[in-house]
């Protein structure tokens, strides 16, 4: 019988499967095994609303066998079948559906991203098999067809023998080669791990025979082996069950025997969406950072699932970057497995279920914020720096949804507070929500720049991480109150001492003019203290960039040397003041001393390298002889 030719686009598809250098070939077993379970789902439809047929749940499973001496993997289903013209349209052509949605030519000759995405059906069955025979009985058909192909060149289709309704798929492995062992699809264990690795979800059971042993018969330390069906899918997948069927302990062996982590996670989201578009999804909130999460290799995303089968292990479009670190899965019966399908539509599922997935997240964050305060601080601390981050990232566009979320340490509480905490509770006459950089909470708290602040008994907010000042500029304000640094020019203060400042800083202009020049362009100007109580001196900065951001940007990798307008303060009230000005009546050098010292005690303070400390050392001991 002469062989027919494929459809030239099914002829492409297929060329670029036995070609293919796709690493995960295994997929073939995903796409065989969901097309039988498709065509058990179509008998199953139509029992339900054609009494003559008897749906009996028990005479409808898929068969994997494997033989090793021909090299034959055999995919047995009691589908719906196919008939001769069905055989020939769906398998000649590339499915029923149409054409091809490939995007361009270099994505069909890559292959590469679909197979990875979305499979590719039956023709997958070409990357592990060099020679296919599908053998299928119709239901309602008394014959039974049988369809070969070698590949590329054509196929065939010829009567034959079939007892049951169902189809019958065989594969002829591929003879191993130097790169790949394809001996390993023949293997139980092999087989069983991608089974469960994929289709473990499927409704109906895979059987396969696998080999056990058991004593011998009358002896108690000879073995033999023996072959027994078993059923390698556990068939109901855990995101279909009832919550309330559903133990904490369930989740966290699901969280577990995912590899999801290697923690035990803070909580588990799991959520049952019956809208326009349906989908199941077991999210779950980690409790430790991965090693890998703040580092380049991370990949964000959430296993995707279409009715049962996998179609994809990381799906990052499910998830914001700023949720990163979400772990679980999402399983839609509104999505499709085949590419072949409008991908476009699937898009706008995509995103419906991700729009979904995200707000669900933050309000399941919230309440754990709310209801379980311990348990979110333990979050915060592994997450929180993704959080600020995600609020730095898109110029604050996602601030709303990140703000309320934040927690900061409190000068006040001594503990992390949130924004919305530390607003309640603002005096009525205090105008910004303060706050302070540094490197540790110890370290700020000793910090000059808070005295005035504190003094006035407001409360401040620590931040000793990179980002936070970064991010807090991207929120700007928060229920309408504005943030200030206690470093910063004017700290929105009315002081009585304001006028006293005012006059000190007139009667000493020249000193001070003398201070700065001795400074030089290290610093912008030299003034009177308005903020210190009891420390002789500090360094603030005048406009946006502050020092903390100074030394944030210059410790980057693309370093711009940014610099911050840095104020030199000095306490006038302070003694060290007082020798300053005499200093300044009889011996100007012994100005410039002091002051180079206080600049660089300043910067000491402020955590800032000083630039020459062999001169700051010898300067120290000129004022001890
Ligand atoms: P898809 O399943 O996405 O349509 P495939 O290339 O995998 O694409 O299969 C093409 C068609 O062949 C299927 O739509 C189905 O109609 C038919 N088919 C494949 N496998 C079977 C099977 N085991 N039983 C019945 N029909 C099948």
């Amino acid at each position: 019988m002469a062989k027919k030719q494929f459809k030239a686009e099914s002829k492409r598809l297929l060329e670029m499967m036995i070609n293919s250098i796709y690493s995960q070939k295994e997929i073939f077993l995903r796409e065989l095994i969901s097309n039988a379970s498709d065509a058990i789902d179509k008998i199953y439809y139509k029992a339900l609303t054609d009494d003559s047929l008897n749906f009996d749940k028990d005479s409808y499973f898929v068969k994997i066998t494997a033989d090793k001496d021909n090299r034959t993997l055999t995919i047995t289903d009691t589908g719906i079948g196919m008939t001769k013209e069905e055989l020939e349209n769906n398998l000649g052509t590339i499915a029923k559906s149409g054409s091809l949605a490939f995007k361009n030519e270099n994505e069909l000759k890559d292959g590469h991203d679909i197979i990875g995405q979305f499979g590719v059906g039956f023709y997958s069955a070409f990357m592990v098999a060099d020679e296919v025979t599908v053998i299928s009985k119709a239901l309602g058909s008394d014959e039974a067809y049988k369809w070969e192909s070698t590949g590329a060149d054509g196929y065939k289709i010829e009567p034959c023998e079939k007892d049951s309704i169902g189809t019958e798929i065989t594969l002829k492995i591929k003879e191993n080669t130097e790169d790949e062992q394809f001996d390993e699809y023949l293997e139980e264990y092999r087989l069983k791990s991608i089974i469960k690795k994929y289709s473990d979800f499927i409704r109906y059971p895979i059987k396969m025979d696998v080999t056990e042993s058991r004593p011998k018969e009358g002896s108690e330390n000879e073995f033999e082996q023996y072959k027994e069906e078993q059923t390698i899918n556990s068939m109901v997948p855990i995101w279909r069950k009832n919550k309330s069927e559903l133990t904490p302990e369930d989740y966290e062996n699901f969280y577990q025997e995912k590899h999801y982590g290697f923690d035990k996670p803070v909580k588990h989201i799991h959520i049952k969406v019956d809208g326009t578009v349906r989908y199941n999804a077991i999210l779950y909130i980690p409790e430790k950072v991965p090693f890998d999460y703040y580092s380049k290799e991370f990949e964000k995303g959430l296993e995707l699932y279409s009715n049962g089968v996998l179609i994809m292990e990381k799906c990052s479009d499910l998830l914001p970057d700023y949720f990163g670190f979400v772990k679980g899965m999402v399983d839609s019966e509104d999505l499709s497995l085949n590419i072949s399908r409008e991908i476009l539509q699937q898009d706008k599922q995509l995103k419906f279920i991700a729009k979904n997935i995200k707000s669900k997240i933050k309000r399941e964050l919230e309440s754990l914020l709310k209801d379980d305060r311990e348990k979110y601080e333990a979050f915060y601390q592994s997450f929180g720096r993704q959080l600020k981050f995600g609020i730095y990232n898109n110029f604050g566009q996602d601030k709303d949804v990140l703000q309320d979320l934040l927690m900061f340490y409190s000068s006040k509480e001594k503990k992390l507070v949130t924004l919305d905490e530390y607003v309640s509770r603002m005096p009525e006459d205090q105008k910004y929500i303060y706050y302070a950089t540094g490197e540790t909470n110890e370290r700020i708290d000793k910090l000059p720049q808070t005295e005035l602040v504190a003094d006035k008994g407001y409360e401040i907010l620590y931040f000793t991480d990179d980002v936070d000042e970064f991010a807090i500029k991207m929120i700007m304000n928060y229920k309408e109150k504005e943030f200030k640094s206690v470093s910063s020019g004017d700290l929105g203060i009315e002081e009585e001492s304001e006028k006293q400042t005012e006059s000190e800083e007139k009667e000493n202009k020249d000193l001070l003019e003398f201070m700065k020049e001795a400074l030089a362009d290290k610093v912008k100007a030299v003034k009177v203290s308005k903020r210190l109580k009891t420390h002789p001196v500090c360094l603030t900065a005048d406009g946006e960039v502050s020092i903390e951001m100074e030394k944030v940007l210059n410790a980057m990798p693309n370093n711009q040397n940014v610099k911050a307008d840095k104020i030199l303060e000095v306490n006038a009230n302070h003694e060290v003041f007082q020798s300053l000005k005499a200093a300044f009546e009889q011996d100007k050098d012994k100005v410039k001393l002091y002051t180079n010292l206080l600049y660089n005690q300043a910067l000491l303070i402020e955590g800032l390298p000083i630039q020459d400390p062999v001169e700051f050392t010898n300067d120290i001991c000129k004022v001890m002889v």
